[in-house]
């Protein structure tokens, strides 16, 4: 079951796309006298008559679809804003996105060098952990890779620059501090760290974790605490709409979001970022998602859809 309420409706462009839309396909039906008496005023229709139709379709969550895109140059130059809605190839030009895809499937075979401790500003914490499995033995580290590189090939397909923190190319790490210091020196417009929890059986469903205000030593995220927010219900509602999973039900009272200040990722953040556990790797019907590789797509597809719109609005 989702809750769709907690999260931002679409947004209101979109709503006046439809209307194009509809206007368009009116007049192409031979009732476009109705929409000309309606804007010269007369037959006594009110301004904003033709309003309600675009509300009512955008209640239905529909995602944004290549149909949308395809209108947008001409219906965005009449309405003078927001270009990109509708997640037209190339609308994240210019735009770079850190990925981190939580732990490293090596990890295991390092336990010294990632038990080392690092600052994260108001604490110290291990540099990297193992991560969780499922009881079948599919690795957190496995999965967060895997829908790490599905985000960043449709990402990169709408134009961003991706950037990773670790591709499986490094023999364990990066330590957390590491992590968020890559996002950093990339000037990520938006990052995300991607992870499957390992909870009782029974947890079940995604949460996406904002960044606390902390301001202690190397840490200071009071300058995304605001955006990142702006990221995480995106990219939360995205994941909600696109997988069909529900937001957690043990954590975050069903918002799908929780805020934490112990996650050095976060801490030492300087641009927008959010982690996102996907599910539950210790729940067997979540671990039944979480070994698929069709549901790992929509996964992917949700988290980069949220990271478009945060990063088109
Ligand atoms: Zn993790």
């Amino acid at each position: 079951m989702s809750n769709g309420s907690t999260f931002p409706p679409p947004r209101r462009p979109r709503g006046a796309i439809v209307l194009v839309v509809l206007a368009a396909v009116l007049v192409a039906a031979g009732a476009g006298y109705l929409v000309l008496r309606s804007l010269r005023g007369g037959g006594g229709a009110p301004p904003g008559a033709a309003h309600p139709a675009p509300s009512a379709s955008a209640g239905d969550g529909n995602r944004p679809d290549k149909k949308d895109g395809k209108g947008d140059g001409s219906q965005d130059s009449g309405s003078g804003a927001h270009s990109g809605k509708g997640n037209p190839h190339g609308s994240l030009k210019g735009k770079t996105v850190l990925i981190d895809p939580g732990h490293n499937t090596r990890n295991h075979n390092h336990v010294r060098e990632i038990a080392r401790l690092v600052n994260i500003g108001n604490e110290r914490k291990e540099c990297d952990t193992t991560g969780t499995s499922t009881d079948a033995g599919y690795a957190e580290a496995s999965f967060t890779l895997d829908v790490a590189r599905r985000a960043r090939t449709i990402l990169q397909h709408q134009g961003a620059k991706v950037v990773f923190t670790q591709d499986g190319d490094r023999p364990f790490g990066p330590c957390v501090d590491e992590r968020a210091a890559a996002g950093n020196k990339a000037h990520a417009d938006a990052a995300i760290s991607i992870h499957a929890d390992g909870s009782a059986v029974g947890n079940r469903g995604f949460h996406v974790i904002l960044p606390a205000r902390v301001t202690a030593g190397a840490a200071d995220t009071s300058a995304i605490v605001a955006p990142s927010r702006q990221l995480g219900e995106r990219v939360a509602g995205r994941f909600v709409a696109v997988t069909g999973s529900a937001p957690s039900n043990y954590i975050g009272g069903g918002t799908g979001l929780d805020v934490r200040s112990d996650l050095g990722g976060l801490n030492l953040s300087t641009v927008p970022k959010v982690f996102i556990e996907c599910g539950n790797m210790r729940d067997p019907k979540d671990a039944a998602h979480l070994t698929d590789a069709a549901w790992r797509q929509n996964a992917a597809r949700g988290i980069s859809e949220g990271i478009t719109d945060f990063l088109t609005s």
